[in-house]
């Protein structure tokens, strides 16, 4: 079955039972057993619920794995992956991702024993250098987040294959409709759902797709032992949203492609961060392991003394955290989402404060250029 397809259907779109062709919110904490060493499959949600587990399955199929893992947060999905290592463990981290993601593994995981090191994976070379006989795992966002720096999956799979380690890609911002990492040799893949795939801005979800089922077993234990799970109604708002994830991303993507070059020509404008500028430094590789180029856009602009002003001005645009739903955000990353990141390795990625983001939703691109161009005009 084709992708958008198993996005609208997932396993079974309807309920054996009674048809419904919602699948049920399965609202119970608990269920009933028949009698002593039996059971429906289900016994406290916790570890596993119905409602989850259509969406665990959905989102397995959509990311060409075979098994998936619900969590309350994207925040909730790393955690409990990266506890599939151990103290003295280092893994490679991109240098430019998720502020979140940052801060775990620096404020938390090293504290018990990890190490990490940032290193910019778009530069293979760099990957290599990295490398130390303790390294178990690499641990990519492509496109990066915020500089839009695209890593090369399939290289970075097979040399840490070759070391017997794991690659994990973070697929939150091209979603399964543009890019399949395991496809390309990645062994784990991260999904903030609370992005494109619920993308409504209305709720929180994470996820883990892999074909691993070793640590299917271990992630699984994980899972409900730490019980960040994710919530029926919440993960009921996600199959929802995975119904429409390949048209809203497809009106993203060309709104995007439209503001970017328009972007590019605006005179208070340095520069733009798209990956489907021809001239950008990896457009080849992205043709190559992609689908097309997604919803986000990062740009400087030439004076940083306007953006409180550009903040203020936007109106349609929403100045708010978060990305990947229907409608637009601009968010300003130093400090917001990458306020985690030390300044002088922020700088280094780029991150300084004339960057701005914009998430672009599914809105008429005319009135969002109107927008940008009232709130750019100094
Ligand atoms: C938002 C985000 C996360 C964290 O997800 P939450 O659902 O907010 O916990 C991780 N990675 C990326 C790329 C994100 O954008």
């Amino acid at each position: 079955m084709k992708t958008e397809t198993i996005l609208v259907h997932g396993e079974q779109s309807f309920d054996p039972v009674t048809g419904a062709v919602s699948v049920p919110i399965y609202q119970s904490a608990t269920f009933r057993h028949p009698a002593l060493g039996q059971s429906t499959g289900y016994d406290y949600s916790r570890a596993l619920n119905p409602t989850r587990s259509s969406l665990e399955k959905a989102l397995a199929l959509a990311e060409h794995g075979k098994y998936g893992l619900g969590f309350s947060s994207g925040m909730g999905a790393v955690s409990c992956l990266i506890k599939l290592f151990k103290p003295a463990d280092h893994i490679i981290v991109s240098a430019d991702l998720y502020g979140g993601t940052y801060r775990l593994f620096s404020e938390y995981y090293e504290k018990y024993g990890f190490s990490f090191s940032w290193v910019d994976t778009s530069d293979f070379e760099q990957v290599e250098k990295n490398f130390t006989p303790q390294t178990k795992a690499l641990f990519i966002e492509t496109p990066s987040n915020p500089m839009m720096k695209v890593s090369d999956i399939r290289r970075c799979a097979d040399f840490i294959h070759s070391k017997n380690g794991y690659l994990i890609v973070d697929n939150t911002f091209l979603t399964p409709w543009l890019q399949n990492p395991l496809d390309f040799g990645a062994d784990f893949v991260i999904h903030s759902g609370t992005k494109y795939l619920a993308g409504h801005h209305d709720t929180l979800s994470g996820f883990i797709i892999h074909s691993n089922e070793e640590a299917e077993k271990t992630l699984r234990e994980i899972q409900m032992s730490e019980g960040a799970t994710l919530a029926p109604f919440d993960a009921w708002l996600t199959l929802r949203g995975l119904k429409t994830l390949a048209l809203r991303m497809e009106k993203s993507s060309r709104n995007a492609g439209q503001i970017a070059y328009w972007l590019r020509k605006n005179p208070a404008v340095e520069k733009v961060f798209w990956i489907g500028f021809p001239d950008h430094p990896q457009y080849e590789l992205s043709r190559r392991q992609s689908r097309g180029f997604g919803g986000m856009i990062s740009f400087y602009v030439k004076d940083a003394s306007i953006v409180p002003l550009i903040l203020k001005k936007v109106s349609l645009i929403l100045f708010a955290e978060s990305l990947g739903g229907t409608d637009t955000l601009i968010t300003y990353p130093v400090v917001q989402t990458h306020s985690a990141i030390p300044e002088a390795m922020r700088l280094a990625a780029g991150v300084n404060d004339r960057l701005l983001r914009l998430a672009v939703g599914i809105e008429d691109a005319g009135d969002l250029i109107a927008d940008l161009e009232q709130a750019l005009k100094v």
